[in-house]
């Protein structure tokens, strides 16, 4: 389980997250909020990849400063940019990363496969990466964050710029993940998490406004129908179309 206990985050005068305590048991959460709502400052808190100015990260109970490389070893973290290597394969890439991961040698290449397949990128597997679409380097990225077989999957917009299909595909394939997982995905998109969350969670300025399910959100704010009429109840915008 994760819990993050009142964690802040402050850039020189910029403060990025406040007060932000959760608790995320297996399950697949939709981190949803604007642009700038500091989404991808907490996903990089969490994977321990930025520092937090205040609070703590724990993992089942224990401070991941703590854990170290323990912790990363159960981490599969999909970030926002696309730091792909354009001129690397898309197997290459896979082992590249699999080696950062520190899975054992003789599993590499079974391991390889199966993510390949999970995301439908075998046939691609041998080109070069800066050959592939938005859609196709998108399932690359997911198909590292799985590699091993994570505990806790943390995927930023993993559907940014992505046509209406590659989308919904994406979608299915993030559900599929469920289990015994936590599994944390991003997105200024309703209609990305909506169908497939377990929780939302509402982030807003740096703030967590609320946690709950679609259900539970949509009456709590009241007259609400899905989703999307309450982003715009509480965001106070159509969402932007990405
Ligand atoms: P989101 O992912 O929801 O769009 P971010 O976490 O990227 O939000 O950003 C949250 C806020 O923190 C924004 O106001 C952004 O401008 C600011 N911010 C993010 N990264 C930095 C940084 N490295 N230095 C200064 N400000 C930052
Ligand atoms: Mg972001």
């Amino acid at each position: 389980m994760l819990c993050l206990n009142n964690i802040a985050k402050k850039y020189k005068d910029k403060i990025a997250l406040e007060h932000v305590s959760l608790e995320l048991d297996n399950g697949i959460y939709g981190l949803l909020g604007p642009n700038g709502a500091g989404k991808s400052t907490l996903m990089n808190i969490i994977t321990g990849n930025i520092k937090p100015s205040d609070g703590q990260v724990l993992w089942d109970g224990h401070d991941i400063k703590i854990l170290g490389s323990k912790y990363r070893s159960i981490i599969g973290y999909a970030p926002q940019q696309q730091g792909l290597y354009d001129t690397f394969t898309g197997k290459r890439f896979l082992s590249y990363m699999a080696t950062l991961k520190g899975i054992p040698k003789k599993d590499v290449s079974r391991e390889i496969d199966r993510v390949l397949e999970y995301v439908n990128m075998t046939e691609a597997a041998d080109r070069a990466i800066g050959t592939y679409s938005g859609g196709m380097k998108q399932r690359i990225l997911i198909a590292q964050a799985v590699l091993g077989n994570p505990k806790l999957i943390v995927l930023d917009e993993p559907t940014v710029g992505l046509d209406p299909k590659e989308r919904v595909r994406i979608r299915e394939r993030i559900s599929e993940l469920a289990g015994d997982k936590v599994i944390l995905v991003s997105t200024h998109v309703v209609s990305d998490i909506e169908p497939i969350a377990g929780e939302v969670i509402l982030i807003k300025s740096g703030s967590i406004i609320d946690k709950d399910t679609v259900g539970n959100l949509c009456s709590k704010y009241g007259n609400v129908n899905g989703l999307e009429e309450l982003y715009m109840t509480i965001f106070g915008e159509a969402k932007p179309d990405a």
